[in-house]
């Protein structure tokens, strides 16, 4: 997709994306666990379990949880069907924590293929910037595979962006300056 004489073309050759299966879960009745968002580093197939429920504004009749699971685990699991992976991931939810979890009433599984950066790319700036073929890239595989990366990445294109065409406007004005210059020259010689 990008094209073959742009600079950063190798960089994005190389930065490729984790899969990740996630699950939406409604607990019966609250889950009494001491936590509403939790990293679960245990090897196992989930990696980080949030308590949706607990957002601001969001109804509480249920315990609305959601599931990501650990990416090399969803990747070795890609072709498993949906239903399986939910029921498999909220039993492994059960088991983060030793207090007994309510029925699960409804349970939905969502596999993002490209859910996060594995090798985040090589580059300070925080986004690519072609100013040749004025065209850039920006997005979470500059670094923090989150909003809070995607965001600052997306200000670091504006920047060089704004910047370019800034630089573009000043050179503009510069040629014109020189031309006025010339004309003026030309029309005193004249007189
Ligand atoms: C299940 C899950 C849960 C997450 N939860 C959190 C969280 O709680 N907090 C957090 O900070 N981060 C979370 N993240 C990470 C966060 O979603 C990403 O880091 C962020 O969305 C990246 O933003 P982006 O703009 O780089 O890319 P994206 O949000 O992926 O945007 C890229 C856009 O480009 C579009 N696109 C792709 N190809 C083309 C094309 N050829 N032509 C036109 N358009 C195209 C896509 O449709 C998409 O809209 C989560 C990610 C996943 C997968």
């Amino acid at each position: 997709m990008v094209p073959e004489h742009c600079s950063w073309r190798s960089d994005a050759d190389v930065a490729s994306m984790n899969p990740c299966w996630c699950v939406m879960v409604a607990l019966q009745s609250r889950w009494n666990v001491p936590f509403d968002g939790a990293f679960v580093n245990d090897g196992g197939a989930i990696s980080w379990i949030s308590r949706n429920s607990s957002k601001p504004g969001r109804p509480d009749e249920l315990d609305c949880w959601t599931i990501l699971s650990d990416r090399d685990w969803a990747a070795s699991n890609l072709a498993m069907a949906g239903e399986n992976v939910a029921e498999y991931l909220v039993a492994e939810m059960a088991k983060v924590y030793p207090v007994s979890m309510p029925t699960a009433l409804f349970r939905q599984s969502h596999r993002w293929l490209y859910a996060s950066a594995r090798y985040p790319m090589a580059n300070e700036t925080g986004c690519a910037w072609d100013e040749t073929m004025q065209l850039g890239a920006c997005g979470d595989w500059f670094g923090k595979d989150n909003v809070e990366g995607a965001m600052l990445s997306g200000l670091a294109l504006a920047g060089r962006v704004l910047g370019s065409a800034n630089e573009r406007a000043y050179q503009n004005h510069l040629t014109h300056l020189q031309f006025s210059r010339e004309s003026l020259s030309q029309l005193t010689l004249k007189f």
